[in-house]
């Protein structure tokens, strides 16, 4: 143990954490208020090294262009989709923001980050067939989902999917869809950019400091207890406001702020794994996002995908992820996380999750006990000619899916969105949840800016339209907008090319 330090420093404001969700928010005050002092605590050496870093995700550009789970069946049979619609548009102010960062060369290289790759669904059988047509008729009249096509034809699958479709033997009825203007995002690169671009910018980023403790002070600011782990020392730091990015680690952090917002609040963690393709022969053949149908019982967040992805400037191939039960909150987290979360104030809550959630508990434990052989019978599914030595394991990042009580699901209820969770006065706040996550920071983190500046957003407004023109307008009322971001971000993010040549 090294010695004590007792040092009072205030500065404006504090970002806990260096995910891609610290990294947006700091990134938009810098804009907003360039005065504005900001410091970074990052338990990790680097940024991005956690849920956002580009192995530890599946890095797509949620918009809901293939994600079955975001259009859902209605009893009469039609589809609704609404959050589908909510999603895309989520996207779109991401890309603005993104295409903002470039055009005034806060940050260069987009394709280091993001990758067009067409997003499909693929989905097999009758009764499944029928429900993609049907999503398909809804969507692709909508301008957000522009040029998005639907094939049952095996030949027509075969070119767009000839890795998928080799040695399929069955007749069962297969069908797809197909967008070109899907993205891959490698958020883990994306959040490092951002970091470099918030350091050169006099943010101080202190990686290696873990915050332990947070305390109000007198005058409503918060007192953070900082761990600097390569001396060992103890730090103070005072901020007006406080925002605790910390991923996984986000809820034991809220709860120590001990607001009433925090009570009765808990979270489930979700472990990942995917395989990684190692032959380049096999992952040369491939080139989309295909998501199938969730399975019966299965959490929306297992839904497997088989992903042409863009990692350390080379395509790559991944499926998964396959779902499962670890009780920390971070990768690198603590066996004891889980259980320290449960306090005298959400035990009632935890407990009822519990209850409910036995078949998921269940379902979750299943899969860490998949064996290598039955991993290589779901990527069968998808790949029916697949090798197992052509493929390796790697462990992905942690969702720490929010439990909360509502009002339709009762105690206990488990979100499967992400949830910003502010005190009353706007002093402080914090991200829960994992889905659709990294996509939509943008738009979560000007959620976060709407609740804990509601004086200065007015002020704000004019600028924030500036970076990002849709901003407070629903663009599905304006066709004629979505045409104009959609190019104009395009070619800022270098999204135009159809055959583009990547090493
Ligand atoms: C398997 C998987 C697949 C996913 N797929 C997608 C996808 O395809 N598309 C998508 O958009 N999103 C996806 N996500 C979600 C996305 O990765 C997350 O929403 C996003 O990365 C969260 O960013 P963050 O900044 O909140 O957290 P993180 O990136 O986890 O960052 C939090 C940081 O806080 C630090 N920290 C924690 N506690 C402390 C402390 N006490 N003191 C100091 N530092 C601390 C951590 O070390 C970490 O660096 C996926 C997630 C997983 C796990």
């Amino acid at each position: 143990m090294g010695k004590m330090i007792n040092r009072q420093e205030k500065t404006d404001v504090i970002l806990i954490g260096a995910g891609v969700m610290s990294a947006t928010l700091g990134s938009l005050l810098k804009e907003l208020v360039p005065e504005w002092e900001i410091k970074v605590f990052e338990k990790l050496a680097n940024a991005g090294e956690e849920s956002s870093n580009e192995w530890n995700n599946a890095g797509t550009g949620h918009a809901a262009l293939c994600e079955l789970n975001y259009t859902s069946e209605k009893s009469d049979g039609s589809i609704d989709i609404s959050k589908a619609l909510q999603i895309n548009e989520q996207f779109q102010l991401s890309r603005q923001f993104w295409s903002y960062l470039v055009n005034s060369n806060l940050i260069s290289n987009p394709q280091d980050f993001i990758m067009p790759i067409p997003h499909m669904s693929l989905v097999h059988g009758e009764e499944n067939v029928s429900f993609l047509k049907k999503r398909f008729k809804a969507l692709s009249n909508n301008p957000l989902f522009q040029g998005m096509e639907f094939s049952d034809d095996p030949e027509k699958l075969k070119e767009w999917i000839p890795l998928i479709m080799e040695g399929r033997i069955s007749n069962e009825p297969i069908a797809a869809t197909k967008i070109d203007s899907g993205t891959d995002v490698n958020f883990g690169a994306l959040t490092r950019m951002l970091f470099d671009h918030l350091e050169s910018k006099n943010v101080e980023i202190n990686y290696q400091h873990e915050v332990r403790d947070l305390k109000r002070t007198k005058d409503g600011s918060w007192e953070l207890k900082v761990l600097d782990m390569e001396t060992g020392n103890i730090v103070y730091h005072t901020a007006k406001f406080v925002f605790i990015g910390g991923g996984g680690g986000s809820l034991p952090l809220l709860q120590k702020t001990g607001i009433p917002e925090s009570k009765q609040v808990g979270g489930f963690p979700v472990s990942g794994l995917f395989m990684v393709c190692n032959n380049p022969e096999v992952v040369e053949q491939h080139h989309a996002k295909v998501y199938g149908k969730a399975k019966v019982g299965a959490p929306p967040m297992s839904v497997p995908h088989l992903d042409t992805r863009y990692i350390d400037n080379k395509k790559t191939l991944l499926f998964g992820p396959f779902a499962g039960f670890s009780p920390k909150f971070l990768k690198t987290g603590s066996n004891l996380d889980l259980i320290g979360s449960v306090k005298p104030n959400n035990l009632f809550t935890m407990l009822a999750a519990g209850v409910k959630e036995m078949s998921l508990t269940k379902y979750l434990i299943q899969q860490v006990l998949l064996s290598n052989e039955k991993r290589l019978e779901e990527l069968r599914e998808f790949i029916p000619n697949a090798q197992l030595e052509d493929w390796d394991i790697v462990v992905a990042g942690q969702r720490v899916q929010v439990i909360k009580d509502t009002e339709t699901g009762g105690k206990g209820t488990l979100q499967f969105g992400t949830e910003v969770i502010s005190a009353a006065d706007g002093s402080i706040a914090a991200l829960l949840g994992a889905s659709p996550g990294a996509s939509t920071a943008v738009h979560v983190m000007l959620e976060v800016l709407e609740k804990c500046f509601p004086e200065q957003i007015k002020e704000w407004e004019a600028k924030i339209k500036e970076m990002i023109p849709s901003y407070g307008i629903s663009l599905m009322d304006h066709p004629e907008l979505i045409q104009e971001i959609h190019t104009s971000t395009a070619e800022t993010l270098g999204l135009t090319e159809k055959e583009l040549v990547y090493s």
